[in-house]
This record gives structure tokens, sequence and C-alpha cells, in this order.
């Protein structure tokens, strides 16, 4: 599924949404600021990638470019392979939280204050 990258107008933030349609596209806020004036980076499309597939080829020792530390899918994913290889269940509240940090990282910020 196509995933595309987009940039904010207003706060320069970049964001990535899955859209289906030019509804969805319309419907898009950054999640920063609110605002709706989005520029998409067509150069960075990306497919959806199964996270056990991105688990399995995730290598800790690789050197990992810029891009990989903009995709917040990469969020928590050192973390899920180090519990893996240690047979350690995060359990579901780590989920949530990975979540909550991948799509609004202000409410984890808030909560933690
Ligand atoms: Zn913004």
């Amino acid at each position: 599924m196509p995933i595309y990258e987009y940039q904010c107008r207003n706060c320069n933030r970049t964001l990535q949404a899955l859209v289906m349609s030019n509804k969805e596209e319309k419907d898009l806020k950054c999640p920063n600021c609110g605002g709706t004036d989005l520029k998409k980076l067509i150069s960075l499309v990306s497919y959806h990638v199964p996270e056990a597939d991105r688990l399995a080829n995730y290598d800790p020792k690789a050197q990992h470019g810029e891009s990989f530390f903009r995709d917040s899918r990469n969020i928590g994913l050192h973390a899920k392979w180090r519990a893996k290889q240690l047979g350690v269940d995060l359990g579901s509240t780590f989920e949530e939280k990975l979540d909550r940090i991948r799509t609004d990282p202000s409410s984890v910020i808030k909560d933690s204050e």
C-alpha cells in the first residue's frame, strides 16, 4: 500500500500517511501544528511493509540513513528486535505507547510530565 510523505508548510515537520483517496489526502493534518497546508514529497513514496518483515530484516549493526530516522515506523523497532531476541514479552501497553509515540508524540510527553 502506498505511504506518502508530506511536509507541513507551516512548521516544516514531515509526516507519513497511507492515502487511499483524494478525499483522505484533503483531510490530512499536520500532527505537530494541525496545519493543513501540506506538500507531498513525491520522491519519498514508500510501500507498506508488515512490521514482522521490518523486524526480520532489521540489522542493528547497519548504518541507517536519514530516511530511516525520519520514518516513524522505525521508532521502537530496535527495542522490539532486542526483546524478541531475549524472548521478552513487552506487553500490550508497550504497543499502545509505541503507537502513540509514532502518531502523536506530544500526547506521550504530556502524560509523562
Ligand atoms: Zn505543521
